[in-house]
């Protein structure tokens, strides 16, 4: 199998240091950049298998690096993790926001960035589209979307459309999180009144009804949710 590729972009050389080592140590074929504006430029060239992004960049900054290549239809499947400073998880929701599959808060481990990157590499890119037929059991819990129906412990548990949508929705992206902002305009949807808008209220009442299995759904703090990783 051909060595996977992992543009790093980071300004802080001691940083993108220990990101490259452990990365070439792990088998992957580095390449790293100081700046936004070169590092655009090294993607759009190389497209890379995955770009490592630290958003406090001098000149164009890792939000402004990620838009544009979630924007072009060449890079925008590349996935992207975001390197975010503890404390600032609004520039997490924003990240994800423009489209930053995951993101790791500084200071991190080797072993956190590694299991960071395979997670991501495993997962692969986001399909919103593909919400249909899917069947998914984990633990005790059966989604079944074409019969629009969940089980929890063999037992058919009735879930309103917009809390079967979000599981559903959830479910079929382990381990990836997504903020508040997402799930509303993806799963909850335009048209729904407006007391039905509240995303903590439906995760609430799903936890609920998931009974024993309610750590299924995960609640990441400042951020929004995500479904328990497969490899947890
Ligand atoms: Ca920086």
């Amino acid at each position: 199998m051909p060595r996977k590729r992992v543009t790093v972009v980071e300004d802080e050389a001691d940083i993108r240091e220990v990101i490259e080592y452990n990365l070439a140590r792990d088998g992957y074929e580095v390449t790293s950049v100081p700046d936004g504006e070169e590092g655009l430029k090294k993607i759009r060239k190389d497209s890379p298998d995955l770009v490592v992004l630290d958003l406090m960049l001098p000149g164009l900054d890792g939000i402004e690096v990620c838009r544009k290549l979630k924007a072009d239809s060449v890079t925008t499947a590349i996935p992207i993790i975001m390197l975010t400073a503890k404390g600032e998880e609004s520039d997490v929701v924003l990240g994800l926001g423009v489209g930053a599959d995951d993101y790791i808060t500084k200071p991190f481990s080797p072993a956190e960035l590694l299991a960071r990157v395979r997670a991501v590499l495993r997962r692969g890119p986001l399909k919103e589209a593909q919400v249909s037929k899917e069947r998914i059991v984990r633990q005790g819990v059966v989604i079944d979307a074409a019969r629009h129906e969940t089980k929890v412990n063999g037992e058919s548990v009735p879930f309103t459309a917009t809390e079967f949508r979000l599981l559903h929705f959830l479910a079929s992206h382990p381990g990836r999180v997504f903020t508040r902002d997402h799930l509303l305009s993806r799963v909850v949807g335009e048209n729904v009144v407006v007391i039905d808008r509240n995303i903590d209220v439906h995760i609430r009442s799903i936890r609920m009804k998931l009974a024993n299995h309610r750590n299924l759904v995960e609640t990441v703090r400042g951020i929004g949710y995500r479904f328990q990783d497969t490899e947890d």
